[in-house]
């Protein structure tokens, strides 16, 4: 039951107002398949940043080229995993302006739904919900120069040739850049004030989803895995410290494709420090970890995923009606509030 061990940062009921509880994933994400983090066709380079390759000594000095996986190439498709079970089960809701399905990436959001609360929007019509899901660039351990490849690809013809009826050759050659197989991405994801439920939602987004960045149906395989669970009064090291501390540690010299194994030593020896940061209170064990995602699996197993997820939404149905009321009044012109959001 280690979930109950993250009960001081654990809201027991969703709130309007924030309390300070932050929960911190430490998230490796492996690639296992070519991966492509660009908007499909528009031929831009792949995201990548000049960073200090460590923290200490020579490290510290030595300026490295890391690959970036953005924070939106993360969320995104994360999101869309968890809403395809709200869809299926029917806890997506309609939009009162338009009477649409709530939908990403739209200026529909239904503001009723588990994604809604959790991960926010901010609807045309003045409502928003702050996204409770912190997300941050993660960076690649090897420099971007080891882990990136070109792909000339070009254009075949229904026939399977280069040439088409008539013989002539396609002109349609293009380069490719792609991130290889077997590169490790370190990243953490700090929730800010979730409930159980909502912890058990996101991890299971988090865990399950398995295909990330542009043309993802053919390549983009990618499998994430939780090194640590923290529980804090504040915010812990950043993704790109995490990285850096960790390549410290690590053996050189290094090259592609890093072992899993001691890349996953090297990083749990960085964060086991973590305990001693201020405001850290709680830090899963080895143990406790492995039960906390044996929970999270129950939850969204077969026989419990409806269960589960109608339970989740229910929980913010008392919000959901406070919304509605206050639209009616502004409805009236009566009691208008003014909403700041910073
Ligand atoms: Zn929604």
């Amino acid at each position: 039951m280690s979930i109950q061990k993250l009960s001081s940062v654990l809201a027991t009921t969703y709130e309007n107002f924030p309390k300070g509880r932050f929960i911190t994933l430490v998230v490796l994400r492996t690639t296992h398949s070519e991966t492509i983090f660009r908007t499909e066709g528009s031929g831009e380079p792949v995201c990548s940043e000049f960073v200090q390759a460590g923290l200490e000594g020579e490290n510290q000095k030595t300026i490295v080229q890391r690959l970036v996986m953005t924070k939106r190439k993360q969320v995104a498709p994360e999101r869309r995993y968890g809403r395809e079970h709200l869809r299926a089960h029917e806890l997506l809701y309609t939009n009162s302006k338009d009477g649409s399905l709530c939908s990403l990436n739209t200026n529909s959001p239904c503001e009723m739904c588990v994604d809604c609360f959790l991960y926010g929007f901010a609807a045309g019509g003045g409502g928003a919900q702050k996204s409770r899901i912190w997300t941050e660039d993660a960076f690649s351990i090897l420099p971007a120069s080891d882990v990136v490849g070109d792909r000339t690809i070009n254009a075949i013809y229904e026939n399977g040739t280069m040439r088409d009826e008539k013989g002539n050759a396609s002109t349609a050659l293009n380069t490719s850049e792609y991130i290889k197989p077997g590169v490790h991405f370190l990243d953490v994801v700090t929730l800010k004030d979730v409930t159980a439920d909502e912890l058990r939602y996101v991890i299971g987004n988090i865990l399950f989803t398995s295909r990330y960045g542009a043309v993802s149906s053919r390549v983009g395989r990618m499998e994430n895995q939780i090194l640590g669970v923290f529980g804090s009064i504040t915010e812990l090291p950043s993704s790109l410290e995490l990285v850096q501390a960790t390549y410290d540690v690590l053996d050189k010299p290094l090259e592609h494709p890093l072992n899993s194994k001691q890349l996953i030593t090297a990083s749990k020896q960085v964060i086991a420090n973590w305990q001693n940061k201020r405001g850290v209170s709680v830090h899963l064990s080895e143990a406790e970890l492995f039960n906390l995602i044996a929970d999270v699996e129950t939850y969204w197993s077969e026989a419990e995923r409806d269960s589960f997820l109608k339970r989740l939404s229910q929980s913010y149905e008392p919000f959901r009606q406070v919304v509605s009321e206050k639209k009616k009044a502004k409805g009236k012109g009566k009691n208008n509030s003014v909403e700041v959001e910073s």
